[in-house]
């Protein structure tokens, strides 16, 4: 036996050695591996051997650092599944062996009034799992316990990993805002986050229609639950849609006639944006005043939100198209989602 290696070694408290990582160093860098030397585990932390982690398109805007928050070398990579490979003395929620997911969020105060209701993700203390620290396309990623989420047997680990970004950051704001199954539901955009979207207003019983600039993906929103399609491109048909839904889930990460999206809704109707606009967003007033309409944000929710999120998807079918690359063909996989070409997740495997 070597120091370097861990699990069957000493699972309690100690963990890895060496985590293998990839790595930008800069915008516009390709990534690279690099190994670092780690110390013993922290008491409340856990430590993954990853099996698989989704590409996020976060994951590029962080590695390009357009949001000005970057710290590199950046290890990208927060849709992360893994088996527990050493544990914490103070960690009693979990067990060496178990499959887990981990993902944007990585730790909180804990003692504040938003974690101590189970809002973690509203602490001010949060941290991201791929800002100041490393993120899961490597071999082993830590955190603390409180953000591992137990996986549900029915789900497969590669499905399960564009759940923990793409799947919460859809269904967080469903939960949050209260949609029910006697609503009239939109989504706008059928990608990674469309196409669960659709797919979880669908079986909680909405009459969902999906929004997209072409015809080009009518057949598969039809396929995942939608009932009803719209083409804005060239058409009056989101025109035509005047005071139709209850709620209007935005996944685009664009400028878009506000106005139209607005006049779409019904009277108190939500519309709600989890896709990040290029632009502010500029309202006509009284659009959001007379018929008493909302315009929100959601995003991927806390701990629990994503383990309601899990069990839903294993209990009603919820699965995310995916495209499998082995973690090796990182920069492969990244190329194919920059240029927009995966249906509609790519899965990193180790
Ligand atoms: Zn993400
Ligand atoms: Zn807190």
């Amino acid at each position: 036996m070597t120091a370097s290696t861990t699990l069957e070694q000493s699972p309690i408290g100690v963990g890895a050695s060496i985590i293998n990582v990839y790595t930008a160093r800069g915008s516009g860098q390709p990534l690279e591996i690099m190994a670092y030397k780690v110390g013993p585990l922290g008491d409340r932390e856990v430590e993954i051997k990853v099996t698989h982690c989704g590409i996020c398109h976060s994951d590029l805007s962080m590695i390009e650092n357009e949001w000005h928050m970057t710290r590199y070398p950046i290890v990208p990579g927060h849709e992360i599944i893994g088996t527990v490979s050493a544990l914490g003395r103070g960690v009693r929620s979990l067990a060496i062996g178990q499959r887990v997911g981990l993902g944007w969020q990585s730790g909180s105060c804990g003692g504040c009034e938003w974690c101590a209701s189970g809002k973690e993700h509203l602490c001010a203390q949060e941290e991201w799992t791929i800002v100041g620290r490393n993120g899961g396309w490597a071999d082993f990623v830590r955190a603390d316990a409180r953000f591992m989420v137990p996986i549900p047997n029915g789900i497969a680990s590669a499905d399960a990993a564009p759940l923990m970004c793409a799947g919460t950051t859809v269904f967080s704001p469903l939960a949050h805002y209260g949609v029910v199954s006697s609503m009239r539901a939109a989504v706008v955009g059928m990608g990674g986050l469309g196409h669960l979207a659709v797919q979880f207003l669908a079986k909680m019983g909405c009459e969902v229609t999906a929004i997209s600039s072409t015809h080009s993906k009518e057949e598969e929103a039809r396929q995942l639950g939608a009932s009803r399609f719209i083409a804005t491109k060239n058409s009056d048909e989101l025109q035509r849609a005047a005071r139709s839904f209850d709620f209007v889930l935005v996944t685009v990460s664009a400028d878009i006639p506000w106005q139209d999206y607005l006049g779409a809704l019904r009277p108190e109707g939500t519309l709600c944006l989890v896709g990040i606009p290029e632009s502010d967003l500029k309202v006509p007033p009284f659009d959001i005043i007379l018929p008493e309409r909302r315009v929100v944000g959601g995003r991927a929710g806390s701990p629990g939100d994503a383990a309601r999120m899990l069990h839903f998807a294993a209990q009603h079918g919820v699965r995310p198209m995916i495209e499998r690359f082995k973690m090796s063909d990182l920069n492969t996989a990244l190329a194919r989602v920059r240029e927009g070409k995966v249906r509609y997740r790519a899965v990193l495997e180790n």
